[in-house]
């Protein structure tokens, strides 16, 4: 049995309940619930991530309630719930179609974002210095932007063929190092000088991969934090234990394909990512003035109220102040880039 009390101390994001008042205000203060964490369509829980979220719709151990309704309208990819099932079959023909493109304006504009991988071969007396031999941007249509095999510095002790696909003659041949870095930085920052770039809505690409950190360095590309989208990194696609999702479990489990089985192109990986990306980008969140706790707005949100006055709030209103830890992608679409 329910007692009022522990109803009225009931997390209005997460639905924890406390026993006492001074717990979920302390909840509150640590969990940064906010609008942009993925939320169940049903019953409106907020999860941290789409993996909870899918715990939660689909098992092993869903809410019943929710698996019912899910099952006859939701959609096993993208988890939202539908309306009604003609919605989500328009939405599935949709799909089929590639309707990724839906929700895009396509005009003459320079690209503002752009999708980077590497495919790696092995340096070193054991093979396991990772040095980048083919490297792909693309644009936001999925459009080539750069596609080449390049030629590292170092000598390449294992062609890792299996996975690469790359033989001896491709790299000798191939453009240099340095010049594919230089080509790929000047694209990204495209005429702003680097130190320039601190904040969105300049002329500066943002960038999107799966761990980023690892390709940029193999390429000795340098590029500021606040440009970068890495489907590695971001929270609501990590897994509940806050390690990073694997790319090819990412592109099975949210957008419904298989990558990586056999020899691999990069250009598959910009293609998921891209698309990873703009289905993030795409969701519709309500608009805030100040998203982020860290604002200089909203620093200290609730270290400002007195923890009485916390405790007299009901949960919505203390919902209502709580912030976003994480920047989420919903936001670029509302940047004027
Ligand atoms: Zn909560
Ligand atoms: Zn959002
Ligand atoms: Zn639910």
């Amino acid at each position: 049995m329910e007692s009022s009390d522990t109803l009225r101390n009931k997390c209005a994001a997460c639905y924890r309940q406390f026993n006492k008042m001074e717990h979920l205000v302390e909840h509150m203060r640590t969990s940064y619930h906010s609008v942009h964490e993925p939320t169940c369509g049903i019953c409106k829980k907020h999860c941290r991530s789409f993996e909870s979220l899918r715990e939660h719709l689909i098992g092993p151990l869903p809410k019943a309630e929710c698996e019912r309704i899910f099952k006859e309208r939701g959609c096993d990819l993208c988890l939202t719930t539908l309306s009604s099932r003609n919605a989500l079959r328009g939405l599935l023909y949709r799909m089929a179609n590639l309707g990724i493109y839906d929700d895009l304006k396509i005009d003459n504009s320079r690209t503002k974002v752009a999708a980077l991988a590497c495919k790696m071969v092995g340096g070193g007396s054991d093979g396991t210095l990772d040095l980048c031999a083919r490297v792909s941007l693309i644009d936001e249509y999925e459009n080539i932007i750069f596609h080449t095999y390049v030629k590292p510095h170092l000598p390449v002790t294992n062609y890792r063929y299996e996975t690469t696909g790359v033989r001896p003659e491709f790299l000798r041949d191939a453009i240099p190092l340095r010049q594919a870095s230089r080509k790929i930085q000047d694209f990204l920052c495209n005429g702003e000088p680097l130190w320039k770039i601190r904040s969105r809505g300049g002329k500066a690409t943002i960038l999107i991969g799966h761990g980023l950190d690892h390709d940029l360095k193999c390429l000795e590309v340098e590029y500021p934090a606040i440009m970068i989208r890495d489907t590695a990194k971001y929270p609501p696609l990590m897994k509940t234990s806050k390690l990073s999702n694997s790319l090819k479990y990412l592109t099975k489990a949210y957008l419904g394909y298989d990558i990586q089985t056999g020899i691999q192109d990069p250009y598959d990986d910009c293609v998921a990512t891209m698309r990873l990306y703009m289905r993030m980008r795409s969701q519709v969140h309500k608009l805030e003035d100040y998203p982020l706790a860290t604002d200089p707005q909203n620093r200290n949100n609730f270290a400002q109220w007195r923890q009485s006055e916390l405790e007299r709030m009901n949960p919505e209103e203390m919902l209502e102040i709580s912030r976003s830890d994480f920047y989420c992608w919903c936001l670029d679409s509302k940047e004027s880039f």
